[in-house]
C-alpha cells in the first residue's frame, strides 16, 4: 500500500479521500488554492501545498504546480476526486510520466471513454444497449446532417462528443430546428471542451436515469455494485440520488449491471467506474461511461457496506480486488440529498460565511461536508457544500430519517436547498418513485406559475 498520497481536489471530495486514506494508513498531502488555506481539512491534513490563486484554471486546474507539489512532498500517487482533472487523460498520463501513480483508470481508458462516440461504440460492441444514433461524428454539409436526423428520427439530440458537465446539448423536435441546433452546439462543444465534434442520437422523451457502479483491479476482476437511480435532476445536475432503483425487476437490473462488469473486462479498465443509462418502456440506454469516484457514492457504500474510496486505494496500489460479485450483499436503501449554498427557489449560489452549523445524527445517519462552523463558502467553485445520506431498511424508513435529518440541519449565515429537498420529499411523485429525468423540472415550472 502507499505511504503517502496527493489530493487533488478541494472541499467535501478532499475530506473524504483523506478519511479512506487514515483508515489505511496513509500519510495525505493535499493541494490548495489561496482562498481555500484556511479550510479544516487543509489543516487536518499531514501535508499541504498552495499552488495557487483562487481560479480554478490556475490552482485546481495546473497541471505543473500539482505534479510539482507531488515531487517537492514525496507523494506516491494522485487522487483527482471529481470535477476538475479527474477526467482529464492528458493529466493521468502527465502523472504517470512523472513517476507516480494515478488513482484512476489508465490514460488510455480515460482517453477512450471520454469520447462520447468511441466509448459507444465500444459498449455497443461489448454488448451494452445503447442510444439509437449514428455511430460518429457529425459531418459538416447541411443536407447530411438532414439525411442523419430522418434516418434517426425525431426527436433527435445533438452532444458534444468531448462534453460534459451536463453542458453541450440540443434537442431538435423538427427539421426546421435542426440546424441551428447543430450550429450552436457546434460552436459551444468548441468553445467549452476545445473540440468541436459532435453527434446526434435519438432523444428519449422521458426516461429515468439509472447508473451501475464498477469496480475492477489490474488483473481483469471485475464486479458491480448494483445501481443507483439519479433521476431527481435540475440543468441535467443531479439533486437526490438513491439506491436501489426502484419500479425495475431485480432481473432486469442484474441483466444489464452483469454486462457492465463484463464490459470492464473486455476493455481492462481499472479503478471505480459509473456506467450511466436511460431507463425507458423497461429498456436500458447506454450514454456514457465516468471514470472517477461520484458524488453519489455513499448511497452506494450504505446499501452494500463496502468503502469505495479504499478500493479504488487498494486497486491502484496493485491489490486483487479480494471481493468476489457473490460476496456484495445488497441490504435497505440508502438515499442522498445535496446540499447547495444556494438560493432554493432561484438557485442562484450564495457563497458566504457560515455563522452557525450543526449537522444532524442518529442511525442511518451519514454526512459528508468539509464546512464547519465560520467555513467560508468561496464563490470561485460549485456550490455543493455537503451531503446528507440516510440508510434504512426500506425506503420509507430512509425517507423519514432523512426527514427527521433536514429537519435537525441549522446552516445559518448563506441559503441552502434544504427547503427543496424537503419539499421533494413530501412529494407524491418523488414518494411513488420512479419519476423521469425532467421531472423535478417540471414542478419547480408548475409551482412558479402558482399565484
Ligand atoms: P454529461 O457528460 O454532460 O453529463 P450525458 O451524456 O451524461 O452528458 O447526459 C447528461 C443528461 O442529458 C442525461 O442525464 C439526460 O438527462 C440528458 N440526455 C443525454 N442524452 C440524452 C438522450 N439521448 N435523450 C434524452 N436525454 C438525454
Amino acid at each position: 500500500m502507499f505511504e503517502k498520497i496527493l489530493i487533488a481536489n478541494r472541499g467535501e471530495v478532499a475530506l473524504r479521500i483523506q478519511r479512506a486514506c487514515r483508515e489505511l494508513g496513509i500519510k495525505t498531502v493535499v493541494v490548495h488554492s489561496e482562498v481555500d488555506r484556511d479550510a479544516k481539512y487543509v489543516k487536518l491534513a499531514d501535508e499541504s501545498v498552495c499552488i495557487g490563486p483562487p481560479p480554478s484554471a490556475q490552482s485546481y486546474l495546473n497541471i505543473p504546480a500539482i505534479i510539482s507539489a507531488a515531487e517537492v512532498t514525496d507523494a506516491e500517487a494522485i487522487h483527482p476526486g471529481w470535477g476538475f482533472l479527474s477526467e482529464n487523460a492528458d493529466f493521468a498520463e502527465r502523472v504517470e510520466q512523472s513517476g507516480f501513480v494515478f488513482i484512476g483508470p489508465k490514460a488510455e481508458t480515460i482517453r477512450l471513454l471520454g469520447d462520447k462516440v468511441s466509448a459507444k461504440n465500444a459498449m455497443n460492441k461489448a454488448g451494452l444497449p445503447v442510444v439509437p444514433g449514428v455511430d460518429e461524428p457529425l459531418p459538416e454539409e447541411p443536407d447530411q446532417v438532414v439525411k442523419v436526423a430522418r434516418s434517426i428520427g425525431f426527436p433527435v439530440i445533438i452532444k458534444a462528443v468531448g462534453g460534459g458537465g451536463g453542458r453541450g446539448m440540443r434537442v431538435a423536435h423538427t427539421e426546421a430546428a435542426l440546424l441551428p441546433a447543430v450550429q450552436v452546439t457546434r460552436t459551444e462543444a468548441q468553445a467549452a471542451f476545445g473540440n468541436p465534434l459532435i453527434y446526434m442520437e435519438k432523444y428519449l422523451e422521458n426516461p429515468r436515469h439509472i447508473e451501475f457502479q464498477v469496480l475492477a483491479d489490474k488483473f481483469r476482476n471485475a464486479i458491480h455494485l448494483g445501481e443507483r437511480d439519479c433521476s431527481m435532476q435540475r440543468r441535467h445536475q443531479k439533486v437526490i440520488e438513491e439506491a436501489p432503483a426502484l419500479h425495475i425487476s431485480a432481473r432486469t437490473i442484474l441483466r444489464i449491471a452483469e454486462r457492465c462488469a463484463e464490459a470492464c473486462r473486455k476493455i481492462g479498465y481499472e479503478g471505480a467506474g459509473t456506467f450511466e443509462f436511460l431507463y425507458t418502456g423497461g429498456e436500458f440506454y447506454f450514454i456514457e461511461i465516468n471514470t472517477r469516484l461520484q458524488v453519489e457514492h455513499p448511497v452506494t457504500e450504505m446499501i452494500t457496506g463496502l468503502d469505495i474510496v479504499k478500493l479504488q486505494l487498494r486497486i491502484a496500489a496493485g491489490e486483487k480486488l479480494g471481493i468476489k460479485q457473490r460476496d456484495v450483499q445488497f441490504r435497505g436503501h440508502a438515499i442522498e440529498c445535496r446540499i447547495n449554498a444556494e438560493d432554493p427557489h432561484l438557485f442562484t449560489p450564495s457563497p458566504g460565511r457560515i455563522t452557525s452549523f450543526h449537522v444532524p445524527g442518529g442511525p442511518g445517519i451519514r454526512v459528508d461536508s468539509h464546512a464547519y462552523n465560520g467555513y467560508f463558502v468561496p464563490p470561485n467553485y460549485d456550490s455543493l457544500i455537503g451531503k446528507i445520506i440516510a440508510y434504512g431498511d426500506t425506503r420509507e424508513q430512509a425517507i423519514a430519517r432523512l426527514n427527521t435529518a433536514l429537519s435537525e440541519t441549522v446552516i445559518e449565515g448563506i441559503k441552502t436547498n434544504i427547503p427543496l429537498h424537503q419539499e421533494l420529499l413530501r412529494d407524491a411523485a418523488f414518494l411513488r418513485g420512479g419519476a423521469s429525468i425532467h421531472y423535478l423540472e417540471e414542478m419547480l415550472a408548475k409551482k412558479a406559475r402558482e399565484p
